[in-house]
């Protein structure tokens, strides 16, 4: 198994992280997941921008543009002979003496990459999945991938002590997202899902289904919908890198619709899975 830090190529037992860097002490870096199809990156370069704007973001400056990052992660699942996995990429802003204020410019950033081997969650996807509701504690920068993950890391675990995948987030009576991934509903035909703002990290996964959407007449809106809108909604589905289009079909102990994965839930599903056929192969 071999892993990537900074330029080099290493066994993941070699694999050492300074007790100094900032990522491990303050979570002050960025990440990504790129799901892997076929030995193939499914949108990778949406990806790869992604962390580029969030590193940006955060006033950190990466050493590689999303074009060499993108050569380097095919290398690395070529080398561990990924069929069906992830990768995960992420930049720290270095290592350097404990300190709020950021380090000069001479610090350079601590980049790791790794690779897993994870099959397409089939059963979850065909059955659908309880979520819970938690308020939504986060910071106001929801929008930028960083490895400050505690809000999430808290509600994520009240779920799966409910037995449940996800934790729909709430702030006051409006819904945001998940824990781990985006959140939407569909009411008489219509797609809805919270604005691309502050509040919610841009699904690459969101993006990809509005643009499958759009070339298919499917109707949506992005906007903010409330905690009633989603106790009274036709269907419901999480979206996310790892877990695709999944059909939520019971919200805190309670049926969504007729407590079945909804036809349109179904239909993005399907849709889905064929543009990753087209990007990847099957
Ligand atoms: N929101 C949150 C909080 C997430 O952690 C994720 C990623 N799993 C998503 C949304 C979905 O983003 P993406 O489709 O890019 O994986």
């Amino acid at each position: 198994e071999y892993v990537m830090v900074d330029g080099r190529t290493l066994d993941r037992s070699a694999a050492k992280v300074d007790i100094e860097d900032r990522g491990y002490q303050f979570g002050d870096g960025v990440y990504e997941v790129i799901r892997v199809y076929n030995g193939k990156m499914f949108t990778g370069m949406e990806h790869l921008k992604r962390l580029k704007e969030s590193a940006e973001k955060i006033q950190m400056k990466l050493p590689y543009s999303p074009e060499e990052l993108l050569a380097r992660m095919e290398e690395l699942i070529l080398k561990n002979e990924v069929d069906t996995g992830t990768v995960y990429m992420q930049f720290t802003r270095g290592i350097s003496p404990r300190n709020h204020v950021f380090p000069g410019e001479n610090v350079a950033t601590t980049f790791v990459a790794y690779t897993r081997k994870v099959p397409r969650p089939v059963e979850p996807m065909e059955k659908g999945v309880c979520a819970i509701l938690d308020e939504d504690i986060r910071w106001l920068r929801c929008d930028i991938k960083s490895l400050n993950l505690l809000g999430n890391l808290l509600s994520k675990q009240r779920a799966a002590e409910a037995n449940c995948f996800e934790a729909i987030l709430h702030r006051g009576e409006t819904v945001t997202e998940g824990s781990h991934s985006n959140i939407s509903i569909v009411k008489d035909g219509v797609i809805i899902t919270h604005q691309a703002d502050n509040h919610i990290l841009n699904g690459i996964t969101r993006q990809k289904m509005l643009e499958i959407c759009r070339n298919e007449s499917i109707p949506f809106e992005e906007r903010a919908f409330s905690l009633d809108e989603l106790s009274s909604a036709d269907e419901v589905f999480s979206s996310g890198t790892t877990v695709e289009v999944m059909p939520v079909v019971e919200v805190a102990g309670k049926p969504v619709g007729n407590g079945r994965p909804g036809s349109v839930t179904r239909q993005l599903q399907a849709l889905f899975k064929a543009e990753i056929e087209r990007q990847c192969g099957q």
